[in-house]
């Protein structure tokens, strides 16, 4: 393509709103045969809510949301946003002064501790009880997979090392996600779903979009060292991704893609960002790309 069509190319593609940050990613973009998607905020609407709450100690619901709302302000994670809401409604006062958090720390995939009430309260997945040899009841083992067997996460919370509640959020899919993947199904280009998220809650909605290949519990380098094996097997990669943890692997894809809405760092390390968040302008940046890069002369 001539840099005149490349400049064509770019300004179209401003015009609805995919943002493409130079020739070279629209050249890439032309050429992509696989597709790997971030979960939360990619292929869902990204705004948990949380849906029920089981308590397994001698404690009110009220308390129980006081100790993970104290905790979780200070983390940016969405499940963490949708826990402090709840409470909020739960403790009916609008911006609720929450007790005090010391010492907290934001273990990244994984969950969130602290310090509250002179108690120490954490809120996250399997890997951050077991991280800290906190045991799962049977009861907590089975809320969790009920959580997963809906397409929900479901989250422990732990105060002085013993779990006090499973609460489970829900995090629709995207309207439309299902239908872009059968439209790049029909185009050759291969979805892969990647997610930090459990494998349970990560195949149900995998299974919801159309996607067949998942890789769950992963950590954000494993999300880049996915990318690179791909690559490696003959693949030209677009990544598609909203969240910190997703930009070394948004770096690493031939192409990066990243959500308009999702956070600065990742729009900072994509190569493509699609302005409107809508999924359907993957298609239109892989189309535009095609247009310029294999017009007839
Ligand atoms: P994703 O790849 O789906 O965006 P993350 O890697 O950010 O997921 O997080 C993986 C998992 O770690 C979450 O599904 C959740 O179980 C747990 N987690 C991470 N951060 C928090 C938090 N602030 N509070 C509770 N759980 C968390
Ligand atoms: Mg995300």
């Amino acid at each position: 393509a001539t840099p005149t069509a490349v400049m064509v190319g770019t300004g179209v593609g401003a015009t609805q709103g995919v943002l493409i940050k130079g020739g070279q990613a629209l050249e890439s973009a032309h050429k992509v045969n696989c597709i790997v998607f971030d979960k939360t905020g990619t292929l869902t609407v990204g705004k948990p809510v949380v849906v029920t709450t089981n308590l397994f100690k001698k404690m009110s619901l009220k308390d129980f949301y006081e100790f993970a709302a104290a905790a979780e302000v200070n983390s940016e994670h969405p499940i963490a946003k949708a826990i402090v809401e709840h409470a909020k409604k739960i403790i009916e006062e609008e911006n609720h002064p929450w007790p005090e958090a010391r010492d907290f720390v934001s273990v990244s995939g994984h969950g969130v501790k602290a310090i509250v009430l002179n108690k120490e309260i954490m809120v996250g997945n399997k890997k951050m009880m077991s991280d800290h040899n906190i045991a799962i009841s049977v009861d907590a083992e089975e809320t969790l997979a009920e959580a997963e067997s809906l397409a929900q996460t479901g989250i422990l919370v732990s105060l002085d090392g013993e779990i006090a509640g499973v609460l489970a959020v829900s995090d629709p899919l995207k309207p439309g996600a299902e239908e872009v993947i059968s439209i790049l199904n029909s185009m050759k280009i291969k979805s892969i779903m990647v997610t930090g998220d459990n494998w349970g809650t990560a195949k149900s909605i995998a299974r919801q979009a159309g996607i067949e290949t998942v890789m769950a519990e992963s950590q954000p380098e494993t999300k880049a060292t996915k990318i690179k094996e791909l690559q490696n097997s003959g693949y030209t990669v677009a990544m598609v991704g909203d969240g910190i943890n997703d930009s070394p692997a948004l770096v690493a894809a031939d192409v990066g893609m990243a959500i308009g809405a999702g956070t600065d760092i990742a729009i900072e390390a994509a190569d493509i960002v699609l302005m409107k968040s809508n999924l359907e302008d993957i298609i239109t940046a892989i189309d535009l790309a095609k247009r310029t890069f294999t017009r007839i002369r």
